[in-house]
């Protein structure tokens, strides 16, 4: 009787062809058949708020280079030190900015809108509207713009490069005191960044004066969204807190830039605060409240999608970011 059927033979020929069989599929392995391309892959990412639904819209990475020029009156050392345990570039900062969109399911409401078509931080950055377009939302459709405050990273994708607004349906809200300090014409000529800072308010903001509405402290911008000031970064600096049903969720700005030297670090001085100290103490006393309220936190400049919630650690703050798929 033939064992199994097959003679001695039979299953050497069917086992060199076995062999040979997973050699060829070893070669294949190593001349994989797509190149690699090294290409971002586009940057959204949503989830469930209570009723609401929120995408987060990433609009590129802000490469501010010598993490000691962002924080001058810090020693270097530390900063180096808090990075490195954190496993995290050390000769660099690199700063995420993540737009949200918020679908209250009457509304779309959009916090913030990236550098813009000017890309003043180079082609890894201004990619806004093409990220929206990859999570399904056509700028058309965008009923709100909201905006923390009046800098570059903020404001300046308001208005599209033929001069238009880049959201042509949306109203627009910032605070009196950012809109008057950033479109101030004698500021414009003022030297270094601010002065080319106030151009690019100007350039963004004092097109869409007509359908502008101040945010003011306290006060909804549309349903389920309220200002909260949050001054300092500057002058008229503003969160925004999100409630539906009885969860809250706080869009922070640029309340903290980084998720470890500002939240190890919350009295560091930011070399953009319009005034460090007070920025210092707002961000200070707003992410107490954050962490003893157990707030869920949007961040415009922590890693994508910027989602989480902080907690209080040593004479800091620790970073948990929302793990993906989970829903609040
Ligand atoms: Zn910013």
């Amino acid at each position: 009787m033939r064992e199994h059927g097959m003679s001695v033979a039979r299953r050497r020929l069917f086992g060199g062809a076995v062999a040979l069989a997973a050699l060829a599929a070893t070669r294949r392995e190593t001349a994989a058949a797509a190149p690699r391309t090294f290409l971002r892959p586009p940057e959204w990412y949503r989830f469930r708020f209570g009723e609401f639904e929120i995408t987060v819209v990433g609009d590129g990475d802000l490469d501010l280079g010598d993490p000691a020029g962002g924080f001058p009156g810090h020693p270097k050392d530390d900063l180096t030190a808090l990075l490195r345990e954190h496993f995290l570039p050390t000769d660099k900062l690199v700063l995420p900015q993540n737009c949200f969109v918020l679908n209250t399911g009457r509304q779309l409401v959009l916090f913030d809108t990236g550098v813009g078509y000017t890309r003043p931080f180079g082609p890894n950055t201004g990619m806004l509207l093409a990220n929206l377009r990859a999570a399904g939302i056509r700028p058309e459709e965008i009923d709100a713009v909201v905006c923390s405050h009046g800098h570059i990273d903020h404001v300046w994708g308001i208005i599209g490069g033929d001069g238009k607004p880049n959201f042509p349906n949306a109203q627009v809200f910032i605070s009196k005191a950012d809109f008057d300090y950033w479109t101030d014409e004698a500021r414009a000529s003022a030297a270094g960044w601010v002065g080319t800072f106030v151009q690019g308010a100007r350039r963004n903001l004092l097109p869409v004066r007509d359908r502008l509405t101040f945010a003011e402290d306290g006060k909804e911008v549309v349903p389920g969204v309220v200002a909260v000031a949050a001054p300092g970064h500057t002058v008229g600096h503003t969160a925004y807190a999100i409630q539906s049903g009885n969860r809250v969720a706080m869009f922070i700005g640029d309340l903290a830039h980084h998720q470890v030297i500002m939240l190890r670090r919350p009295l560091i001085e930011f070399a953009f605060d319009t005034d460090p100290k007070q920025s210092a103490q707002t961000r200070l006393r707003l992410l107490r409240q954050i962490a003893r309220e157990r707030t869920f936190v949007l961040s415009y400049h922590f890693p994508f999608p910027g989602v989480g919630h902080v907690a209080a650690e040593g004479e800091g703050f620790a970073w948990h970011a929302l793990p993906w798929g989970v829903d609040l």
